[in-house]
């Protein structure tokens, strides 16, 4: 088999470094470092696979942390995503962000994860981890893999020479740059199929506990991702007792009145996209009015069942 790796037209299909001539105390080489073969008959860097931290802040202009791939790696010279193989422990955010602090000076622990999108070969996949920045900061190249990390313009991005695998990626990918925010109207749980109304302290207590380990959702109505990480909102009844928020579920209270509904529906940011949960009808239609995406109460309670 020759050691030019195959190139196809698919996010990831080769990535990372040939770096048999490096001194493996330079390489911070993990399990993961080394070649593999996925059923499609690609060879492919990473031996659990790899992933990629495409990383956004939108305020004023929408820009994306981009590396330039140094010369002695495959696509050397061509702008692509900070990542790398995956070590067997990781799953595809640690990996993606531990390669991101370490090619580049970027603090992994600043970065907000919103959604993954995956490539599946069989046997090998490459997942993209879209995540954005409260302020941008400055970024540095911080090892031998990276020729530069710059943040560019995303329109500027196709007119960059880009590695062939982010480039075909890259519509999807730029479609994905958004951050999921699932709303959930507390009352509107309370369906022909929902297990109990939630209107008292307890309740909604319990709600919030429940939604606490949600995790990570397949298929998030309206989402270009994957798999998402939405910010979670309990709308309670503004006639229900106080319940307070815990880290990742924030509660608050909106009125059982349509319009306070469409307004709550509008996406706080530009990079928001908000999924309204509520059996209501009345409030599903003016969430859809508001440009907001609406699930089932069913949909939900099958996930926390
Ligand atoms: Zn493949």
């Amino acid at each position: 088999m020759p050691e030019k790796p195959m190139v196809s037209p698919v996010v990831g299909v080769v990535f990372g470094l040939a770096r048999p001539h490096l001194p493996v105390t330079l390489t911070g080489m993990g399990d993961g470092d080394g070649w593999a073969e996925c059923d499609e008959g690609h060879r492919h860097w990473g031996r659990h696979g790899a992933a990629g931290l495409l990383l956004y802040h939108r305020d004023p202009e929408p820009h994306v942390l981009l590396q330039k791939r140094a010369l002695l790696s495959i696509g050397g010279g061509t702008w692509g995503l900070l990542g790398g193989a995956r070590h067997s422990h990781e799953d595809a955010v640690a990996g993606a962000l531990r390669e991101a602090g370490e090619e580049s000076t970027l603090d992994p622990s600043v970065v907000r994860v919103h959604g993954i999108i995956g490539e599946h070969h069989g046997g090998w996949s490459y997942e993209t981890v879209i995540a954005s920045v409260a302020e941008r900061p400055a970024v540095r190249r911080a090892s031998f893999e990276t020729a530069a990390v710059a943040w560019v313009h995303v329109d500027e991005v196709p007119r960059k020479k880009l590695f062939p695998p982010f480039a075909d990626g890259w519509s999807r990918l730029r479609a994905a740059l958004v951050r999921p925010v699932l709303v959930v109207d507390a009352a509107g749980l309370d369906g022909p199929d929902a297990d109990r109304p939630t209107d008292g302290t307890a309740d909604l207590a319990r709600l919030r506990d429940r939604l606490t380990a949600l995790g990570p959702v397949t298929n998030l109505p309206g989402a270009a991702a994957d798999l998402s990480y939405p910010e979670i909102v309990i709308a309670a009844d503004g006639a229900a007792p106080a319940v307070e928020g815990v880290d990742g579920v924030r509660v608050v209270t909106v009125p059982k009145d349509p319009e306070e509904w469409a307004r709550f529906a509008i996406p706080g940011a530009p990079d928001e996209h908000r999924v309204i949960v509520t059996g209501d009808p009345a409030l599903r239609d003016r969430a859809k009015a508001a440009g907001a995406s609406v699930a089932d109460p069913r949909w939900l309670l099958d996930l926390l069942a």
